[in-house]
């Protein structure tokens, strides 16, 4: 076979097989770039219909994604924006019925089959180290303990009740509990970790995906022996109380790498289970003012279109004697952010 022959237009078609130069098809290209391959870590079969319109509503795209079954356990999610696709990953774990999912970008060439989809990444919470280790060197430590370190929260400080790491885990190995970490006296202490928007995990050999009742740990015994090592304590508490949003005599730390003109102040976000921790702009008094006076004429709208609304019914009264004014109806808007495959 003389390959010269079948070379057609990104296409080589040889002895030893075929070849697609994608630098060829920049539609392609461009398309694989909003694309996410996913699979869902659960004992039981996920219905489609159902986790295709929940994960849409989850993600909220703002230029929808089109979901389709791919290979076996896996799922293509097309973005039709390249934000939302980065933003998905940006902003996970996320979760389906309380199961991991795990999403990531599709290579150039990368079979589905053949994708790993085998990290996550987490933000972990490490409890318990002692004063002066909250900072990053000792969060790239820890972070490549628990996995590869993705990112370092801004926020941590002394004043900081534990340090907040964001980690890629590895699915397929248990999760890591605890750790040692040597002071400068030589003595060594027990650091926690708590991992956030902690899914289904097994309690007995701690790997996500199933519960202890379905650990096949369990089933190669005859008799079921009440081991469980791992818990809810790997989750963090609920809610944290005590802050500048919640209580106006309280001032949050200032952390080290904020600067003395982008204070921390309560109008930030509290929680720190979002990905733009560290980085949150805080408005000046100008831009607070702007959004006081957007506000107001927003209410002045309203007042002006409930006044309008009043004379259109007087008017409508006066001229038809049996006919009413009726508000004109109004459908709640559609939400979906789904688009076909077709
Ligand atoms: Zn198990």
């Amino acid at each position: 076979m003389d390959p010269a022959n079948l070379n057609l237009d990104g296409l080589t078609l040889s002895d030893e097989g075929l070849t697609l130069n994608l630098a060829s098809e920049p539609e392609t290209a461009a398309i694989l770039e909003h694309c996410l391959i996913g699979r869902v870590l659960a004992d039981r079969e996920i219905q489609f219909a159902y986790f295709s319109e929940r994960m849409s509503r989850a993600w909220k795209p703002g230029k929808r994604v089109t979901i389709t079954k791919s290979v076996a356990d896996r799922y293509l999610f097309q973005f039709h924006h390249k934000v939302d696709a980065a933003r998905v990953l940006d902003e996970g774990p996320w979760l389906y019925d309380n199961f991991h999912i795990v999403v990531d970008r599709i290579a150039p060439r990368a079979v589905a089959n053949f994708v790993p989809l085998n990290h996550i990444d987490f933000w972990v919470q490490v409890h318990g180290l002692p004063f002066g280790f909250n900072q990053p060197k000792v969060g790239q430590g820890i972070g490549s303990f628990l996995g590869t370190l993705k990112s370092f929260d801004d926020r941590n400080s002394i004043h900081s009740s534990y340090m907040q790491i964001k980690v890629a885990i590895d699915v397929t190995v248990p999760l890591k509990k605890e750790w040692h970490v040597c002071a400068v006296n030589g003595e060594f202490v027990t650091v926690n970790f708590k991992y956030e928007k902690l899914g289904v995990f097994c309690h007995r050999c701690g790997v996500l995906g199933h519960t202890d009742k379905a650990c096949p740990e369990l089933f190669e015994l005859d008799v079921d022996d009440d081991v469980r090592n791992w818990g809810v304590f790997l989750k963090p508490a609920a809610q944290r109380i005590g802050t500048a949003a919640t209580n106006r005599w309280l001032q949050d730390p200032i952390s080290a790498t904020m600067s003395r003109n982008n204070p921390p102040a309560a109008t930030a976000p509290a929680g720190r289970n979002t990905n733009s921790r560290g980085t949150v702009p805080v408005p000046n008094f100008n831009e607070r003012m702007l959004v006081v006076q957007s506000q107001i004429y927003a209410i002045k709208q309203d007042m002006l279109a409930v006044q309008t609304a009043s004379h259109a019914k007087q008017a409508a009264g006066a001229s038809a004697t049996f006919s009413f004014w009726r508000p004109p109806l109004q459908l709640p808007r559609p939400q979906t952010y789904l688009r076909d495959a077709s």
